[in-house]
């Protein structure tokens, strides 16, 4: 079984306000993209292909791959400019043969081995998986207006993280139709947020929820980053 991990850091992290793109940005004295690299590196993942917004893949390259020795990049790619048309390049880099192909945003540091393991062995059952919790907020559906139109039930509601995990056909089938269909779908006002909603929208398949863990958060904005370097404090030392 071969598995290749997609990590996503192609983004322009403008909700961040910083000069530097967010994945370059420091968190305890090293880049934020590097401790998702380094958790895939260091996991049963036999390749990994890293994309970057065009024109930093040789920056990207010398300032983490080389200079923190991550031997299983075996490319770095463009991406595009909407995250699906990034996925979309990563995947199309992957090798032929790899059977699960284990998508993740590179602003997501916290990723576990733990979670890794669990994910594969559900992908495995189940073709389809993504990593996430349930809400400990309760959640309201708005109108136009700004009334409250409807109140799901809590245990019923997930926010979702990455990894996304697919079997490696089923995901080369859901984004070659997506370039067929992406028209179509925008004309008709879908927004495509993540990777999971085009084998809902595109495949049969059934999307599994695998629980990953309320630290898995996604730096996104400034303060984002303070709780980052609280949460790796209060881990094990960082190598
Ligand atoms: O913008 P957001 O934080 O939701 O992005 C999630 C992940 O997708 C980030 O790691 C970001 O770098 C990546 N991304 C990308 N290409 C884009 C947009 C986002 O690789 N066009």
């Amino acid at each position: 079984m071969k598995t290749a991990a997609v990590v996503l850091a192609g983004g322009s992290g403008k909700r961040m306000h910083a000069d530097v793109p967010k994945q370059y940005m420091t968190l305890c004295g090293h880049p934020l993209l590097y401790y998702s690299l380094r958790a895939f590196e260091d996991s049963f993942i036999d390749e990994i292909v890293l994309v970057t917004a065009a024109g930093e893949e040789e920056h990207c390259r010398a300032t983490i791959v080389d200079r923190y020795g991550l031997r299983k990049v075996r490319a770095i790619v463009p991406g595009g400019k909407e995250r699906y048309h990034s996925v979309m390049q990563g995947v199309k880099a992957v090798s032929t043969d790899a059977d699960y192909i284990f998508i993740h945003d590179g602003a997501r540091p916290f990723i576990t081995q733990e979670i890794l393991e669990r994910v594969l062995s559900d992908v495995r059952e189940k073709q389809a998986c993504v990593v996430g919790m349930p809400v400990k907020d309760t959640i309201k559906i708005a109108d136009a207006e700004g009334f409250v139109a409807d109140t799901p039930r809590r245990a019923t509601v997930w926010q979702v993280q990455t990894p996304q995990v697919f079997s490696a056909d089923l995901i080369r089938r859901a984004y070659a139709k997506l370039e067929t269909e992406e028209a179509e779908l925008l004309a008709r006002g879908v927004e495509i947020t993540d990777d999971a909603m085009i084998v809902e929208l595109l495949t049969r398949q059934p999307v599994y929820l695998t629980q990953g863990s309320y630290e898995n958060i996604k730096i996104t904005t400034p303060e984002d980053m303070g709780y980052a370097e609280w949460i790796l404090r209060s881990q094990s030392p960082v190598k």
